[in-house]
């Protein structure tokens, strides 16, 4: 039988534009990689910031504990150095009181604590590549550990001196005006009680701490992309692992395609691929079976139409041969090619009439109806009333005025119950009733058809709906006398497809010698204003 669909073109793959788009496996260990590279850069950038915080945090406390400890160191030889430029400045004054004002008398004044203090600045300034600078309260340079003190200009400015002159520490980060280099600078009083005697000031290059951090983010960078390599060989045997049984699918696809009908994929997990596992296993039983009756009607049709032919080809040959010379004969040949002839006809209307029904073509034609079900099983009773009567039957219908309301194909139903009412008619003996009745039960309406005729063995019960099936094939040829079938089984499957498409159920009980009943069951038609 044709399904009435067209088949749909088969679809050509998109091209790809790239390699790595050919491969599933690729494509995941690819994206893979690109979300670790921007988790590990993201997770750089974090670290990055934290850690250069934390360092520089760490050298400007360090540096200002320094600071603290060298101002400790030079409060003797400050105090020293402070009470004898005192003496110097008063007699600066009087020297200038007394008249003489001469310059070159300034350079041969020395203080001696001055070496002193520079001392401390060289020893602390050599010993941890710190530049030790020493101020007066007024941000005068007393020591430096580096160049002449008169270098260095007036310091007070500087943010960590003025954090010292409060008594306090400070840090700041500055970079040198003539390298560029940034230098950490910490400065601390240096303090004899409460008196502040003067400011200890230490610059130190930044580089050092800078090329920790560097040393430590490119450790974590190192660790970040072997991780990485790690994950990526994991990915690309997972990935592997992950992609067999969708390689395994294809296989059986094309075994499939190439009419392996058995073929199978084993089920290995649970998970969508498992899913999709079992999925294409059941369609490919159920592609199978159809197969299977597809090939099984082809054969029983195929039969049925052979039985008639051969019986017009040997009416004919004889005919044609010419050794049928009684008339009589010659005419009873006739009679019974155009029956077979006949018979055919209806056959070939039936296969028709079959496929029509399976490709759901009637579904797209007209729309459903709404039918009053009394007066649709008294429309059925009244044309085949005549035909039972005819068969010394007798027809009865029960069909109470107020039977709900269905939503159906009519002409499908009508067909459905003739043909309920001819096998009635057809295998009940003569003196027998048949019933037509409606009841509602619940939400449906229940039809029965029912006869007093010869009834259906228990194990013929099962497959009276297959197609082809008769159970006494002999016996229903001779007696067939049916508007849709042709006494070739085909009936009550058409009978049951019918029932189906109007979204109803249908079943046979059957008392062998007693008679048989067939039950329908369709839904009530929900109406606009009841429920
Ligand atoms: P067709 O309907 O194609 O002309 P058919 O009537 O033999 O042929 P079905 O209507 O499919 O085929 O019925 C299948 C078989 O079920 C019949 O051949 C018959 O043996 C049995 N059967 C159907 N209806 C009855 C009935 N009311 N009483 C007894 N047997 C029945
Ligand atoms: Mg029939």
């Amino acid at each position: 039988m044709t399904s009435g669909h067209v088949p749909a073109a088969v679809q050509e793959a998109p091209r790809a534009r790239w390699p790595w788009q050919r491969s599933l496996q690729a494509r995941i260990v690819l994206s893979f990689g690109a979300v670790f590279l921007v988790a590990l850069l993201l997770l750089l950038a974090l670290l990055g910031r934290v850690v250069y915080q934390a360092e520089i945090t760490a050298a400007a406390d360090t540096l200002e504990v320094d600071a603290f400890l060298v101002a400790n160191a030079l409060e003797d030889p400050l105090s020293g150095f402070n009470a004898e430029f005192q003496k110097f400045a008063s007699y600066e004054e009087q020297h200038e009181a007394s008249g003489h004002s001469d310059d070159d008398n300034h350079a041969v004044i020395v203080i001696p604590q001055s070496g002193r203090l520079q001392q401390v600045a060289d020893l602390y300034g050599s010993d941890t590549g710190t530049r030790v600078t020493i101020l007066t309260p007024q941000g005068g340079v007393i020591a430096d550990s580096v160049g002449p003190p008169t270098a260095i200009s007036n310091q007070r400015v500087q943010v960590e001196v003025q954090a010292a002159l409060t008594g306090l520490g400070g840090h700041d980060i500055r970079s040198d005006p003539t390298s560029g280099e940034r230098i950490l600078h910490a400065a601390a009083p240096i303090q004899q009680g409460t008196k502040l005697l003067g400011v200890v000031q230490l610059a130190r290059p930044l580089q050092v701490t800078l090329d920790r951090v560097r040393g430590t983010l490119l450790s974590f960078a190192l660790a970040g992309l072997a991780a990485m390599v790690v994950a990526g060989l994991l990915a690309v045997l997972l990935s592997r692992r992950l992609l067999r049984p969708i390689r395994g699918l294809e296989n059986a696809s094309l075994a499939i395609a190439r009419g392996d009908l058995d073929r199978r994929v084993p089920v290995e997990s649970a998970d969508e691929i498992g899913e999709l596992a079992g999925a294409f296993n059941s369609m490919a039983q159920q592609v199978q079976t159809t197969m299977e009756q597809q090939r099984q009607f082809v054969a029983n049709a195929s039969h049925e139409l052979r039985t008639p032919v051969t019986n017009i080809k040997l009416r004919s040959e004889a005919l044609l041969g010419g050794g049928v010379t009684d008339t009589a004969r010659a005419k009873r040949y006739l009679v019974e090619i155009d029956s077979e002839a006949d018979r055919l006809g209806r056959l070939a209307a039936t296969l028709l009439d079959l496929s029509r029904l399976e490709s759901g073509a009637a579904e797209h034609e007209t729309p459903r109806e709404l039918v009053p079900l009394a007066s649709l099983l008294l429309l059925v009773g009244d044309d085949l009333r005549m035909r039972a009567e005819s068969a010394g039957l007798t027809l009865h219908v029960d069909a109470p005025a107020d039977l709900p309301t269905v939503m159906i194909w009519t002409d499908q139903i009508e067909a459905a119950l003739i043909n309920l009412v001819d096998n009635a008619i057809k295998f009940t003996p003569a003196g027998g009733t048949i019933e037509l009745a409606g009841r509602q039960a619940g939400d449906s309406c229940r039809i029965t058809v029912s006869d007093t005729g010869a009834g259906i063995p228990p194990d013929d019960l099962p497959r009276v709906f297959d197609r082809f099936y008769r159970v006494d094939k002999a016996h229903s040829r001779q007696t067939s006398r049916t508007p849709l079938g042709s006494g070739a089984g085909l009936g009550l499957s058409i009978v049951r497809t019918l029932i189906e498409q109007n979204d109803g159920h249908i079943e046979v009980a059957s008392i062998p010698g007693h008679g048989t009943t067939f039950t329908i069951e369709l839904p009530v038609a929900v109406q606009a204003g009841k429920n």
